[in-house]
Order: structure tokens, then sequence, then C-alpha cells
């Protein structure tokens, strides 16, 4: 006779994955097996890639792939342990001097991921005492970075100078150090935050700014400094960023004053406590910065490539909520309709999520832009839009 099995300490697993099944929020991964650009054979299929972050097209750079097969065969694989003690290379070095010259700032300091650079920097330059006031679509890891500091976190609205003020003026003087925080590129919706009015704001409540600009860098200012560096702003700000979008390697960074970098290498749990970054991808990204800094052509090839699909949405009538970056959010109605289009552009071999409330407040097919797209894959892109909004049809 079988006995019924003693439960396990585990068996909230099958209960919380039977409920995110039941509110169809299941996600799973899909495969690729393809060298990272414009067409990427995703579960045995070759498909147009209009989801990737590889802004500049250099994830799949023979120029990359060389210098970081170089940094291999110089230093091994790994890094055999946290930068204080075993794992600071002289490749670091060159690359945290590369950031900050690209940056403009006085020093830099690399992590393992943007994620992590994000936690460890927010949660060591505030605490209890502290406020945090951030742009209310900022990314998970500022608003984790956040939780992590233990410091009074608010929300303003999405951009809104008004709300970020009057969230200021009622709550600043009860705390001790103020940290504002906003991405300079919102990863959802491809806008751009107001930083030049914020900044003006930070000084007249006495706030530090920390901007976040995973999907800035490379992609805006003449060398491809980022939003910060078009606009002429970095002295008086804390400049986190990523190298695995438009730098095509992996990895985090901040960038600011000498003073800070120094007080992070002290206080930063999430650079102190874990591996240096691998020889690899700190090679990469030391090529992935000289060919930002020099080649200004892919950027134009890129913004070039916005302008098409900005021009052709309009044409088809279209709405997006922005074309000030790469990031292009096309509202195309409702949840059905968008997870309809999104899989008629999927089963004619073109890659371009919906994502969802709650993830966004609104549904939205997201595509992401490459400098090298050409003009017939963003005509192919154009075409398959317009007749998915004709033919594709949601299960009600
Ligand atoms: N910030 C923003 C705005 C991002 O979109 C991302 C990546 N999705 C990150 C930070 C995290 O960067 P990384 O992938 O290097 O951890």
């Amino acid at each position: 006779m079988k006995t019924k099995l003693a439960s396990t300490p585990y068996d909230w697993l099958d209960r919380s994955l039977d409920s995110i099944h039941k509110a169809n929020w299941h996600r799973s991964t899909q495969t690729i097996t393809s060298k990272a650009g414009t067409i990427a054979k995703v579960n045995g299929r070759e498909m147009l890639m209009f989801a990737s972050n590889n802004y500049l097209g250099l994830a799949g750079d023979r120029r990359l792939i060389e210098a970081a097969i170089a940094a291999t065969e110089k230093y091994g694989t790994g890094t055999t342990g946290s930068r204080l003690v075993t794992g600071h290379l002289a490749l670091h070095e060159e690359l945290e001097l590369a950031i900050a010259d690209l940056k403009n700032t006085e020093a830099a300091l690399v992590f393992s991921s943007g994620y992590l650079a994000n936690l460890g920097t927010i949660s060591a330059i505030v605490g209890q005492r502290d406020l945090i006031v951030g742009d209310a679509y900022n990314h998970s890891c500022l608003k984790k970075g956040a939780v992590m500091s233990g410091a009074m976190a608010i929300d303003y609205q999405h951009g809104s100078l008004a709300d970020l003020s009057a969230k200021l003026q009622a709550h600043r003087s009860k705390y001790r150090r103020c940290l504002i925080t906003t991405d300079s590129v919102f990863s959802m919706d491809g806008d751009l935050a107001p930083l030049r009015e914020i900044m003006n704001l930070a000084a007249t409540y006495d706030c530090m700014v920390l901007v976040d600009e995973a999907h800035g860098t490379g992609v805006f200012g003449d060398r491809g400094g980022g939003v910060t560096n078009a606009l002429g702003l970095g002295a008086d700000l804390i400049q986190v960023g990523t190298l695995s979008k438009a730098l095509g390697s992996l990895g985090g960074y901040v960038a600011g004053s000498a003073k800070l970098i120094d007080y992070l290498r002290n206080r930063a749990a999430t650079w102190i406590y874990t591996t240096g970054l691998s020889p690899a991808d700190t090679g990469a990204a030391i090529a992935a910065i000289e060919i930002v800094k020099s080649e200004s052509s892919l950027r134009q090839q890129l913004w070039q490539n916005v302008a098409m699909v900005k021009q052709g949405l309009q044409a088809l009538g279209i709405p997006a909520i922005a074309f000030d970056s790469p990031i292009v959010a096309i509202e195309v109605g409702d949840i059905a309709t968008t997870m309809a289009q999104s899989q008629y552009l999927r089963d004619r071999g073109i890659f371009a999520p919906a994502i969802r409330p709650p993830t966004v407040p609104t549904a939205r097919i997201r595509i992401t832009l490459m400098a090298t797209h050409t003009p017939s894959q963003i005509q192919t892109l154009l075409q398959y839009l317009g007749l998915a909004e004709q033919e594709a049809k949601p299960k009600r």
C-alpha cells in the first residue's frame, strides 16, 4: 500500500509556482545558439533581433572577441579572489581609467554587474537616518539598493519635477543625507530624465544625485559618454552604468570623484566581498570603450535607425511612448492585443517582446534598435508591425 509522503519544508514552492502560472506570469528562457548580432538563432530558429541591448553591435565585434582572448591568454580565466585580496589586475586599473576618461570624472570602479554596482553604491552612501527620493520608473536595482540601504525611500511620479520638488519640500529636512536617484534613459519607456532640472533641485535641497546610465553609455554624447556628458553634467554626480549593453561586455561601474571611489572601495559590500571581474570581460570592455570614443559613425548609424523607425511608425499611425533613445515602446492596444501582435511578429521571425502590467503601467511591444540593423531589416519590422495591426487577433 502506498503511503502518502510526509510534507516537506519545500511544499510552498508548488503552491507559489501554481499561483504564478494561474496569474499567467510564468516566465521561461529562450535559448540562443548564435553570436550576438541582428540575426539570432532562438530556440533553433533564425529571427530578426529587435530586443537586444547590444546597441552598437559590439557584443559580436571581432575586436572585442580578440581583446577577450588576449586578456584570457595573459591572465587566465578567473581572477581568483576579491579585488582587495588577490583579484585586482592591472587590467582593472586600465579599465577604470578608461571609464573615468569616458565619463569625464576623476575616478571609476568596476563591479561584477550594473545591478551589483547600484546595490553596493546606494547601500554604502545612505543609511537609516537618510532619505532617498527616486523616479517611480527606476530600474529594479535602484529600488532594491534603496531597500538594502535601510534609508527612507520615497518615489516621485515618473519624470515629474513638480512631484520631486514637493516630496523634497515635505521630507528633506527630517533626514541627515538625501539621495535623488534616476535612470538617465528609462529602460521600459525609452524616454529621458530631466537631469539638468533634477540637478538644480538637488542643489536647492542639498541632495546627492545618483544617475543610472545603463542605457545611455555609448549611445549619447560626442564620445559616447552618456546623457550626462551630452548635457555637460558630471562633477556633482554619482554615475552608475553597465558594461553589458552598448559596451558589449559584462560588468558594472561607478564613476565620480576620487573620494567617492576611495570610499566605495572601503564600504561597498557588493564590491569588497566578491571576485574581481574576469579578464575576458575586462579586456573586452577596454576595447569597447576605445571604439565607442573614436567611432562616432556607430552612433550616427544608430540614430539614423531610430529616425527611420520613427518615420515608419508615424506613417503607419502606430503610437510610441518616445523616440528619445534606441528603446522604442510601441503602444498597440490593451494587453491581449499587445500579446497577439507580439506573437504575430514572433511567428514571422521577428523577436520583439510584449511587456505588460504589472512590470509596466501599460502594455507595449518593446523594440530596441542597433547600429548594425540594416534598412531592409527595419523595413521588414515596419511592414510586419503594419500587418500585425490588421491581422493579429487577440484571444478574448
Ligand atoms: N540599470 C538599468 C536601467 C538596466 O536596464 C539594467 C539591466 N537590465 C541594469 C541597471 C543592470 O545592469 P547589469 O545587466 O549590468 O546588471
